[in-house]
């Protein structure tokens, strides 16, 4: 896991105040979705990329064509993954 997240007062009606999440792979991308989800909208949310967003899921492009450079696969047993994908 690549990515962290800082998110001060948690808990049943918590201000979410103004959390960042380091890392935009899968790990962050998904960290952003569900804190927006549960602080809503108006929640001021960062998220901090050095790089480029995916992370280790990766698109590089060869002479016009895309190739998957990094995860590209989901394990049919991976519940969280395709929960989260069900969710997009
Ligand atoms: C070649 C390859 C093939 C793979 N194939 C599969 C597959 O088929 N199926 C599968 O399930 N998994 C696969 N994986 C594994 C999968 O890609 C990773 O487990 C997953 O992408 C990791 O996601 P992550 O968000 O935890 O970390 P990362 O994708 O590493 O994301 C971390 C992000 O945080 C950023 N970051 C780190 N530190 C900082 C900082 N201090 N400030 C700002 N940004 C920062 C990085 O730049 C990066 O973008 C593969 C991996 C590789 C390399």
């Amino acid at each position: 896991m690549g990515a962290g997240v800082g998110v001060p007062g948690q808990g049943p009606g918590a201000d979410a105040g103004s959390p960042a999440v380091v890392g935009a792979g899968v790990g962050g991308a998904a960290a952003a979705h569900f804190l927006r989800q549960r602080f809503g909208r108006g929640a001021r949310l960062a998220v901090l990329e050095r790089a480029a967003p995916g992370g280790r899921v990766a698109t590089v492009r060869l002479e016009g064509a895309g190739y998957e450079a990094g995860g590209a696969v989901l394990h049919p047993l991976n519940l969280h993954m395709k929960r989260f994908v069900s969710d997009l």
